[in-house]
């Protein structure tokens, strides 16, 4: 009788255990939601430092979890060109200069491309955004929404933006993104900042506003960076369960930093233009941010795809001081926002190894670089059947059932 008894109370604390860890199993998922990948175009940590000395306060080094360092390089070049730098940080593959999103290995190419971290976002059912300062067909954005064999293909590069299945696309005008093809392809045409606060939740959109949206001072019908970043985000997770993924680039860092025509490499205008790049961008970092740290589950990463200029303190007064009038192999920061564990803080890693501390942390278990046949478009999977109110899955109530007779069984019998 006493033997039944200790029996029975051991049942009793093993039924505890199962109910207790089960739903703990359930919530011990420290992993992000929601990520927002940030890419300075050209940043190198001392245009930060310049926009400082030109008077900016920037908040992006101001205390993030962690600050890494990305080594930039192409598969060609020791210098990347932002085409190949895209494809590095958006699909860990490293390609040739001006290429997109493709293979840098011709047979390869012509049979595979590399899934990018966007289009996998869409095949786990996320909604997807991209935002630029430059032409929606600029390399950087093209390479998180396209697979082309050069960044000069605007129109091919505008054909799979209106064929894909990206959410928001919102950057400068593109000529070949004319307003007939956008709203044929589902997407509401955007001209303006009224167009874009007017944007209900779950309309596709193609953002094209007009040029100088880098800078700080706008006429009032152009929404600056940090709107697009800020209403993107709103848009992306209202009634939205399964979380997002949001690009967002401040291209005008390298555009004016980059002076390779005329190969000028520093003169006070230069400088004042690139602090006012800097500073556009990291108004929509710290937008970026603040939503992070109220969420709290998305992840924010800010990094450069190169260098530009060369960048640092010279001559007496140890004043910023540009040494290049083009991009350079240093290497980059990386800024981590909303997660302690993603590296070591201070390490310094591949550019093609972003994307896949990006795939651990939203718990997907593909790696990349992940092969793709050629013409691949990736689709939302098909809606899941309903499940009960908050209720654990039957199948779980049943398994557990299972357990709980065999284990009688055994005790009994
Ligand atoms: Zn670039």
């Amino acid at each position: 009788m006493k033997q039944n008894r200790r029996l029975l109370c051991v049942f009793l604390c093993l039924c505890c255990v199962v109910f207790c860890a089960a739903p703990a199993a359930f919530a011990a998922d420290s992993g992000a939601r929601n990520v927002i990948f940030m890419i300075g175009d050209g940043m190198g940590y001392n245009h930060l430092k310049l926009a400082e000395e030109q008077g900016y306060e920037i908040f992006m080094d101001n205390q993030p979890d962690l600050l890494g360092w990305s080594r930039t390089r192409s598969a060609n070049k020791e210098v990347t060109d932002s085409a190949a730098g895209a494809t590095a940080l958006a699909c860990g593959v490293r390609t040739n200069n001006k290429m997109l999103a493709v293979f840098p290995e011709e047979e390869k190419r012509a049979a595979l491309q590399p899934r990018s971290v966007t289009e996998n976002a869409i095949l786990h059912g996320m909604k997807t955004g991209i935002v630029t300062t430059d032409y929606t067909s600029g390399a950087t954005p093209s390479g998180f929404s396209v697979h082309v064999l050069s960044r000069d293909d605007a129109e091919s590069i505008t054909a799979q933006q209106l064929s894909g299945n990206i959410d928001l696309i919102l950057g400068k005008k593109e000529d070949a993104a004319e307003q007939s093809a956008v709203e044929e392809a589902g997407f509401r045409y955007l001209e303006t900042r009224a167009d874009l606060a007017a944007l209900q939740v779950g309309a596709r959109a193609f953002g094209q506003f007009g040029s100088s949206i880098w800078k700080l001072n706008l006429p009032a019908e152009k929404p600056s960076l940090e709107e697009m970043c800020a209403t993107a985000v709103s848009l992306l997770t209202t009634g939205n369960s399964k979380g997002f993924f949001l690009m967002v680039e401040g291209a005008h860092i390298d555009k004016n930093a980059d002076d390779s025509k005329n190969g000028l490499k520093d003169y006070p205008e230069k400088r004042a233009n690139v602090a006012e790049a800097v500073k556009t961008f990291d108004n929509a970092v710290r937008a970026a941010v603040d939503f992070a740290k109220k969420d709290g589950r998305t992840l924010v990463i800010i990094t450069a795809d190169h260098e530009t200029g060369n960048l640092y303190p010279d001559g007496a007064d140890s004043r910023m001081t540009f040494h290049s009038a083009s991009h350079t192999s240093a290497n980059v920061p990386v800024f981590v926002y909303g997660a302690q564990d993603l590296f070591e803080n201070g390490a310094e890693m591949d550019n093609t190894a972003i994307v896949n501390l990006i795939a651990e942390k939203l718990g997907w278990t593909e790696r990349f670089p992940i092969e793709d046949p050629v013409g691949f478009v990736a689709a939302p999977p098909a809606p899941e059947a309903p499940q009960t109110n908050g209720e654990k899955p039957v199948g779980f109530l049943l398994r557990l059932w299972q357990w709980i007779c065999d284990f009688f069984k055994w005790l009994f019998g």
